[in-house]
């Protein structure tokens, strides 16, 4: 089979590799598609330091083709989505409610227990993104990281919810729990950040704006539900925000990692509102929050991971709206490529050509 595999630092390339049959607990899963999403080039440029080599993509959907020993729930031929953390159900986290935090969640190469299943073409082992690897054709997983989704919902539209989606809206319905009427501005208008925008009209916030650099971004900004947009290279974006608010945002949205984003968040909310950092910014950055206005200013400022989701119960919902045409994934994915493609893909995601671009196999 083919798949992505990063072996240094900003370098990637689409390999002929092999996989294992799925060990108890797992699932063999044929990928129908794999988002590009920014957190795979997070891994080749080392903002996120996964051990090397490894299998990139934890963006997918795909049809179960192979059941491990002690899996339950799972047909062969059911279709699915993968979620980048699993929810093994027993941890500390996944008792509390919180699978998103699975005390299993962060462990980067191999699988849950601790062996691999991909290797390449001199047999050596290959590690794979947050237990999935899934820009490749085919995928080992953990069952716990396996959504079961309705047969008729196109592989490729499901995938997104995968990750950019359900970061997106979960950041706006799950951590920041917009009211309706309400102001919100959206720091990137990306795949996460055009989610955001989805999530704040499902929401229904009644103002909604969307602040980036690039025109092209900003129209697609008001294609998904921007009441508003700002181009941060031409105005002072907190200035604009308050300008459109009064006193600022009720809701702000950080989607891009960057520390003056963050900060620029923070002020364009309006005191008392709430700041969302969606944003995974480098390990050695720091955010210089005003120490007078933190008090003061009585803001809320959130992370959210994985748009607080519970996958198993979020996934199937965020489908079920885009069935009832209250989600739009159709026009999230802009560009379709297939596998030996990738590098393109990757380097259109760069460029940020594409709302998001997927790999089809
Ligand atoms: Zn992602
Ligand atoms: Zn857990």
């Amino acid at each position: 089979m083919k798949g992505v595999v990063t072996r240094e630092s900003n370098q990637y390339a689409v390999e002929e590799l092999a996989i294992d049959p799925p060990k108890a607990g797992e699932l063999g899963i044929r990928m129908a598609a794999t988002g590009v999403c920014h957190s795979d080039l997070s891994v080749i440029n080392d903002t996120l330091p996964l051990p090397r080599p490894c299998v990139l993509g934890h963006e997918g959907a795909g049809v179960v083709e192979t059941i491990g020993e002690g899996v339950t729930g799972f047909a062969k031929g059911d279709h699915v989505v993968l979620s980048f953390t699993p929810t093994c159900g027993t941890c500390h986290f996944c008792l509390r409610k919180l699978p998103q935090f699975c005390a299993n969640g962060l462990c980067f190469g191999p699988m849950m227990d601790g062996t691999v299943r991909v290797r390449d073409k001199g047999g050596k082992d290959l590690g794979v993104m947050q237990f999935l690897g899934c820009m490749a054709e085919r995928a080992v997983v953990p069952a716990v990281s396996a959504v079961k989704i309705d047969k008729t919902i196109p592989l490729d539209k499901a995938a997104l919810v995968g990750c950019g989606v359900m970061t997106g809206v979960g950041a706006v319905i799950n951590t920041a729990q917009v009211t309706p009427g309400s102001s919100v501005a959206v720091f990137g208008c990306g795949g996460v950040g055009l989610s955001v925008i989805q999530g704040a009209r499902l929401a229904g916030a009644a103002t909604i704006i969307g602040v980036d650099l690039a025109d092209h971004k900003l129209e697609l900004a008001k294609k998904f539900g921007a009441t508003h947009v700002v181009n941060g290279g031409k105005q002072d974006a907190v200035e604009a925000v308050k300008g459109l608010t009064g006193v600022g945002a009720d809701y702000t949205f950080e989607v891009v990692g960057v520390p003056a984003l963050m900060l620029a968040a923070n002020n364009a909310a309006r005191r008392g509102g709430t700041v969302v950092i969606v944003g995974v910014g480098k390990l050695t950055d720091t955010v210089p929050f005003n120490a007078l206005t933190l008090s003061m200013d009585g803001k809320t400022i959130k992370g959210s991971y994985y748009g607080d989701a519970n996958v198993q119960a979020d996934f199937p919902k965020l489908l079920a709206l885009y069935q009832a045409q209250r989600l739009n994934l159709d026009d999230m994915v802009t560009k379709t490529y297939r596998i030996d493609q990738a590098p393109q893909a990757i380097a259109d995601l760069e460029k940020g050509l594409n709302a998001r671009g997927v790999i089809v196999y």
